[in-house]
């Protein structure tokens, strides 16, 4: 019996030790529990937080961009406006040279054109072209390519932007200008120098198209091929010109008397194009005198364009 009341007492010591293990147990796995239930609560709502935030961001990026996309509609409707302007302005010249050809107007024109750039003396012409706000045209070919006059840090190439942000014209040249290396061989290479200055005057200017074109040596230089390449120009949206007046600069050129001598005795026309060189430093010295001889004769000085008289279609 009283072993009976010892065991008794045994079984509920072990059964007391059971319920105080089970419920320690319980009491600090509640507590372990509920500290990592709070901190995951505190991280959810810190991630919870940051969304919030990140959200926020993006909406105000996404209304930047949808203001950014305003902006650039603008733009578009901006180009428009230019195309609508030019297509007036060069309308309005092609009025007046009508009517100078007619002889209704005492007006005069001169169409200041340069050859054979781009070059680092190019911006030579255009500071001086700036100082008499003149704008011109730039036949270009690649002729040069790597190797301009006056070799700086920077290729030449740049240039070609630089003719647009002035206000300039640029016109297609004919890519290797190479005379007497097989340019006027046959249409088809005179037509493949002409496609790859068009295509790399777009390369250069993100997109300029443009349709006027100058014969390397004149259009006399196509001799028999003339015919044929004039059509191929006319499919391909293309009007040509000569020039009508010159310094000479593209020959052996002297001194300066003698560019302004050849000059102004080849300037006798109401409508005149005149033909330089701008890698000519004689002709960039007696620019200036140019410019304002030819503003006292009266001529307005202007760059070309498609619908003028002066271009042969
Ligand atoms: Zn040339």
């Amino acid at each position: 019996m009283a072993r009976k009341n010892k065991n008794n007492k045994g079984l509920y010591l072990i059964t007391i030790f059971l319920l105080l293990l089970l419920t320690s147990t319980g009491i600090i796995s509640y507590f372990y529990f509920d500290k990592q239930l709070k901190t995951k609560k505190q991280e959810t709502t810190k991630s919870n937080n940051a969304y919030l935030e990140k959200e926020k961001e993006l909406k105000e990026k996404q209304k930047e961009l949808e203001e950014e996309k305003e902006k650039l509609k603008d733009f578009d409707n901006l180009e428009e406006k230019i195309d609508i302007l030019k297509k007036d302005y060069f309308k309005a010249i092609k009025e007046l040279e009508d009517s100078i050809l007619a002889s209704k107007s005492d007006k005069k024109i001169a169409y200041l054109t340069f050859d054979d750039g781009p070059y680092y003396n190019t911006y030579k012409v255009f500071d001086i072209l700036e100082k008499y706000n003149v704008k011109a045209t730039f036949f270009t070919t690649n002729i040069n390519g790597d190797n301009c006059y006056d070799k700086k840090s920077e290729n030449c190439l740049v240039m070609y932007k630089e003719y647009l942000k002035r206000g300039h014209t640029i016109a297609n040249h004919t890519y290797t200008h190479a005379i007497f290396r097989g340019l006027y061989k046959s249409v088809d290479s005179f037509m493949d120098a002409v496609v790859k200055q068009e295509n790399h005057i777009k390369e250069q200017t993100d997109g300029y198209v443009t349709n006027i074109i100058r014969f390397p040596g004149g259009s006399k230089t196509a001799g028999k091929l003339k015919d044929g390449i004039v059509e191929k120009l006319r499919e391909r949206g293309y009007g040509w010109v000569d020039w009508s007046a010159e310094d000479g600069d593209g020959g052996n050129l002297k001194s300066k008397e003698q560019a302004w001598n050849t000059l102004t005795s080849s300037i006798n026309d109401k409508i005149e194009v005149i033909l330089f060189h701008d890698y000519n430093n004689i002709t960039t010295s007696i620019l200036p005198e140019v410019i304002e001889y030819l503003q006292n004769k009266g001529y307005i000085l202007l760059p070309l364009f498609y619908e003028s008289n002066t271009i042969n279609k």
